[in-house]
């Protein structure tokens, strides 16, 4: 497979074992060039020759790149210090795209990537690259169709009942999250936010003061301090598994799109966060004992008015009226009422979005969900509707015309759009030092973490062997 994505092979710089011995610019990879596809007219190629290169995701069936030969000893994971458990703190900047890191001087997420293991080109979202249904494939190591968050927003067909992002009922909610599978081994898990993370299921009950309710007004130096706060217990007490959110540059990114100057602002703001954590458990003496996973749900990409396809615009071909349509982008989910033909309104739907006759047509192409490509995993759920839109990267899809020229940022886009991608930073016990691994999908992390806590994880689309090119075998003792 002579992809861009097959080529970048596992690379290991020098694997040290002090932290932060590996200042010397020489041993540090320069950027690579960041290649993007250029955009809307590579959509359909895009589509196609992805296809083929993210196949080897898809289950355990085909062979994870290995990581480049070097000495056992160097491949082993160090021994805890202080904390008699391992522990695992998953950190999600919502809408961190991949490229954010190189807008400015970040040095403590640079700390982590230098003492750290960082996927490449970054971390590979699932479809659609929206936060609910990526979030919760990060903690369930499933696809949306098999964890049940095929949106943030949709209608079960069969009760009418509506999901929206503060729906709590476990009946959405399908998979073990981690913070189920942990506490279903004995162990303590907290959320400091997490989406589903309120849902109670299994022998997770949401416990107070180890489960945060959803609060966007808390200040992040607090959730961080508060995170702080658990290593201060006694060790049967500090959470196994831990989670913490933040919703920026997700916000400054939808306002003002991915290039404004307030991106760059938020992301330092992130940085600073990442700095207070690291010294307030460097002062626990904790920082080299814990297994933190930096990541992002999704990316973000530029959008105008002017990019806009206009589901009136149809109407010669067929009327397709508001009340079918769920949600209009950037992942068009149409059902139609029984009694419509559904691959015939996709034949008329296609036709005139060819035609050459409907403004920027070329840039939409509808799917009854099962003829959508395999590499997306978006059609084995009653919940998805069964039309579903491609939107190209960067355009908006609305029911009529309009006429503001408002920019702003977007994403839930195909995720082979290099623009929808964010990063994967871990740094701890179980990660190599310098280390390079190549992107992979977000549902790959499940297995990680339940490596590293020692626990069996429920069945996943994650492979098993892949966690194994990023986590470091258990130490011995
Ligand atoms: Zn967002």
């Amino acid at each position: 497979m002579a992809s861009d994505h097959q080529s970048t092979l596992t690379t290991s710089l020098p694997i040290s074992t002090n932290e932060d011995d590996l200042h010397s610019s020489a041993l540090l990879p320069s950027p690579a060039p960041r290649k993007s596809p250029s955009s809307t007219l590579a959509f359909i190629s895009l589509v196609i020759t992805t296809a083929a290169a993210f196949s080897f995701l898809f289950f355990s069936s085909s062979k994870p790149p290995n990581p480049s030969p070097h000495s056992t000893a160097a491949l082993s994971s160090r021994p805890l210090s202080k904390l008699h458990h391992p522990v695992v703190l998953i950190i999600s900047s919502d809408g961190f795209r991949f490229g954010y890191q190189f807008k400015t001087d970040l040095p403590n997420i640079n700390r982590l990537i230098r003492n750290g293991t960082e996927a490449d080109l970054g971390l590979i979202p699932v479809f659609p690259t929206l936060t609910f249904p990526n979030h919760y494939s990060i903690v369930t190591g499933l696809y949306p169709p098999y964890h049940g968050i095929i949106n943030n927003y949709f209608t079960d067909p069969i009760s009418g009942d509506k999901f929206n992002m503060a729906s709590h009922d476990p009946k959405w909610w399908l998979g073990d999250p981690l913070w189920e599978t942990v506490s279903n081994h004995g162990l303590k898990a907290s959320t400091y936010f997490w989406p589903g993370s309120e849902v109670r299921k299994g022998s997770w009950n949401c416990p107070t003061n180890y489960c945060m309710p959803y609060n966007e007004s808390v200040p992040f130096e607090e959730r961080v301090d508060a995170l702080l706060s658990y290593f201060d217990m006694p060790s049967d007490e500090i959470p196994s598994f831990m989670t913490l959110y933040f919703e920026d540059p997700d916000h400054q990114g939808h306002q003002y799109g991915p290039d404004d100057v307030r991106i760059t602002d938020a992301v330092v703001e992130i940085d600073a966060l990442i700095g207070r954590l690291i010294r307030g458990m460097e002062e626990r003496g904790v920082f080299q004992d814990v297994n933190i996973i930096l990541l992002g749900d999704h990316g973000m990409v530029g959008t105008c008015d002017k990019r806009v396809i206009a589901l009136d615009d149809l109407a010669e071909w067929v009327k397709i009226p508001k009340e079918w349509v769920q949600s209009y982008t950037p992942v068009l989910s149409i059902r139609p009422p029984p009694g419509y033909s559904t691959s015939e309104i996709v034949g008329k739907m296609n036709e005139g979005l060819g035609s050459g006759r409907v403004e920027n047509g070329e840039f939409l192409r509808v799917f009854l969900k099962e003829d959508l490509p395999n590499r997306l995993h978006y059609s084995d759920s009653y919940r998805i509707p069964p039309i579903v839109g491609l939107v190209g990267e960067g355009f908006t899809v609305t029911q009529t015309r309009s006429t503001g020229q408002e920019c702003g940022g977007a994403h839930g886009y195909d995720n082979a759009f290099f623009s929808m991608r964010t990063i994967f930073i871990a740094h701890g016990p179980r990660f190599a030092r310098g280390r390079k691994v190549p992107s992979f999908e977000n549902v790959q992390i499940y297995n990680m973490v339940t490596r590293i806590l020692k626990i069996d994880g429920a069945s996943n689309n994650g492979s098993v062997s892949f966690a194994d090119t990023v986590v470091l075998p258990a130490h011995s003792n």
